[in-house]
């Protein structure tokens, strides 16, 4: 496939680019052929649009090994969904990673503000990166979490978080704490253990190759939040109450089901191609990024001890130059990086890379090959190097 302008797209954390061949065509065909309205009456083209929905679910269900998922518009409404729909209440102890996306700091934030909440960063290791676990272990007895947010993999260094592990400690120490998973950079590249993870918020048009304008909650236990949004739903209509039951409480409104039409298409799609080899492609790209950049003079690489602990994204920085004009050199010789703060600030904050801008992010998908890293290898050694 061709790319506008024969661009290299290195921004996949952004959003995944291209898409695989079948999501375009699925969400073609929705369109032309049976663009009925999901759950809204019986007629053969509703019950086509309701069946898709419905197989959809399924496949989501199954490639995130989670009993029951429901759909919302993106990641950031699912993540407002679960955080302001917790019910927490004034002096409640929240526990966040460092490396959390605004889409989590804000709505706490607000929370912080208006009911009271406590929010506490989980201590990281500044030099190696390593989860503090003894540590969080004292610190939750001290001061037992009624709601943990950790991030699957940091949207800005790539860093896969001990998930398993954390939920574990949490579970010890307080069996009730909420426990919310933003996999929107990852969800389904790695499996978690679900059974612990009461909401795992996913992105349709990251990680799992699908569209814009389609994510949703994967819940793993029995707790559900209150929903964000109230509306119609196509069923228990003569009541003026959302329904008590069932996943249409959090689905308040027509979905939007030419992009459930190419996610379904992405989820087969992912289904065939595999776990393991996406995995085992992205890991080969992401380690050669990182040893073209470490490779280079006048360079930092944010990277863990363990390097094997990343994976997908690399962050770098240029002595004396801003990212930002790192972002704009690549750009003009068609290469798709992104600058910045990336919304993740605290993330920044502990690499230490606020006041000079954030930095470079460069991330890889499936559709990137070798030949893409060696392109930005000389692409980047003269705009770096001269
Ligand atoms: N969380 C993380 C870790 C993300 O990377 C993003 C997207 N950058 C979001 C949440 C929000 O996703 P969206 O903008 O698609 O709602």
């Amino acid at each position: 496939m061709k790319i506008e302008q024969d661009i290299i797209y290195l921004d996949n954390a952004a959003t995944t680019f291209p898409k695989p061949e079948v999501v375009y065509q699925a969400m073609d065909s929705f369109y032309r052929q049976y663009g009925g309205n999901a759950g809204r009456g019986a007629n053969p083209l509703a019950r086509k649009a309701a069946g898709l929905v419905d197989e959809t679910r399924v496949l989501v269900s199954a490639w995130l090994n989670a009993p029951e998922v429901i759909f919302a518009p993106s990641a950031t409404v699912a993540l407002n969904t679960v955080i302001m729909g917790a019910g927490l209440r004034r002096g409640d102890v929240v526990y966040v990673s460092p490396f959390e996306h605004n889409s989590v700091l804000r709505p706490l934030e607000h929370l912080r503000k208006t009911v009271g909440i406590d929010i506490r960063l989980l201590p990281f290791d500044k030099n190696t990166m390593a989860c503090k676990l003894d540590e969080i272990k004292k610190l939750f007895r001290l001061e037992p979490p009624s709601m943990l947010c950790v991030s699957q993999v940091s949207n800005v260094l790539g860093l896969i978080l001990p998930v398993n592990e954390l939920t574990q400690i949490t579970r010890q120490v307080a069996s009730d704490c909420i426990i919310l998973v933003d996999g929107a950079q990852a969800a389904g590249l790695q499996l978690l253990e679900m059974s612990r993870i009461d909401t795992m918020v996913w992105s349709g048009h990251k990680s799992l190759y699908g569209p814009y304008g389609i994510a949703g909650i994967a819940f793993g236990t029995s707790w559900r939040p209150e929903p964000l949004l109230r509306g119609g739903t196509g069923t228990v209509s003569e009541s003026i109450d959302m329904p008590q039951e069932g996943v249409s409480r959090f689905e308040a409104g027509s979905q939007n089901i030419s992009a459930i039409a190419g996610l379904n298409a992405a989820l087969k799609w992912l289904h065939q191609t595999g776990r393991e080899a996406i995995n085992d492609h992205i890991q080969t790209l992401t380690q050669a990024l990182t040893n073209t950049l470490s490779d280079l003079s006048d360079v930092t690489v944010y990277l863990p001890s363990d390097r094997n602990q990343i994976t997908g994204i690399v962050s770098f920085s240029v002595n004396g130059i801003k990212p930002q004009m790192i972002e704009t050199a690549l750009g003009a010789k068609k290469i798709a990086v992104r600058a910045g703060l990336h919304c993740s600030p605290w993330a920044h904050e502990f690499i230490n890379s606020t006041t000079q801008g954030g930095t470079v992010r460069v991330s890889v998908g499936n559709f990137n090959t070798e030949h893409d890293i060696e392109q930005f290898r000389s692409i980047v050694e003269s705009v770096v190097c001269t």
